[in-house]
């Protein structure tokens, strides 16, 4: 354990984000109990672009959603959690209330989803899900940027936090279905000039990790990718925290 780590513990012994239990692992705040008890997402038995789990299946296949609807301009997603139970508390609270000490926690989760799901040798940069201008100024912080530093950091891969952004205004994604949402996310994203000198740099058939929180319908990722890949990406994937169950 580090000097620092070792002197935060002694002033500010940390404390379980799920339980309140004392925790021992070094700069974590979940203790292992409650670690084993959260949601992971399966590793095995999954679509092989969205990276949704079919009960019952192994291998990988190609879900109906991808087939028909999403037709998704990544070329695999992966998550590391159910959004659900003691999980989706978490994210939120990360995500929404400034609880931005669980990010290495978070890190362990996503890097453990990279290296199950993707060639790490392959990833030229990752590049966190850009936030709205009125998020940032609501809540002061982009979260996916804290996640794909730590994530980049993990996997020595470099981070180009502001290749992508976002332009013009659209209606809040959570609150509209399926279809509504491929819609509302058209044209909304832009490559910037420190974007396009990482694509320009990354070799050919190099892949771009984008890092995003949640994935719900996977329309936002999707118009992401497909803005990368017009800018010359040669592979898209995408990496969640967590991703939501029934979508
Ligand atoms: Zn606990
Ligand atoms: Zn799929």
């Amino acid at each position: 354990m580090r000097l620092s780590d070792r002197l935060l513990d002694f002033l500010w012994p940390r404390k379980c984000a799920v339980c309140g239990g004392a925790v021992d692992r070094p700069g974590r705040h979940l203790c292992c109990d409650c670690l084993m008890r959260l949601p992971f997402a399966p590793t095995d038995g999954l679509c092989r672009k969205c990276g949704r789990d079919a009960p019952g299946l192994n291998g990988e296949f190609l879900c109906s959603y991808c087939a028909d609807e999403l037709k998704p301009a990544f070329d695999r997603a992966g998550s590391a959690l159910r959004f659900e139970g003691e999980a989706r508390e978490l994210v939120n609270a990360f995500k929404f209330c400034g609880a931005l000490y669980l990010r290495r926690d978070f890190a362990d989760f996503l890097e453990a989803a990279t290296r199950s799901r993707f060639r790490i040798g392959e990833i030229a940069f990752v590049a966190p899900m850009p936030s709205s201008l009125v998020n940032r100024f609501y809540r002061g912080y982009n979260q996916c940027r804290y996640l794909a530093d730590a994530l980049a950091e993990r996997i020595g891969v470099r981070t180009v936090p502001g290749a992508l952004r976002r332009v013009g205004n659209f209606r809040k994604q959570s609150t509209l279905r399926a279809a509504e949402r491929r819609q509302n996310v058209k044209g909304t994203f832009a490559v910037t000039r420190s974007g396009a000198r990482a694509l320009a740099a990354a070799g050919k058939g190099k892949a771009v990790l984008v890092v995003d929180d949640i994935m719900t319908t996977g329309s936002t990722l999707s118009e992401c990718a497909r803005t990368l890949k017009a800018a010359g990406a040669g592979k898209v994937w995408c990496v969640t925290l967590a991703r939501t169950v029934s979508s």
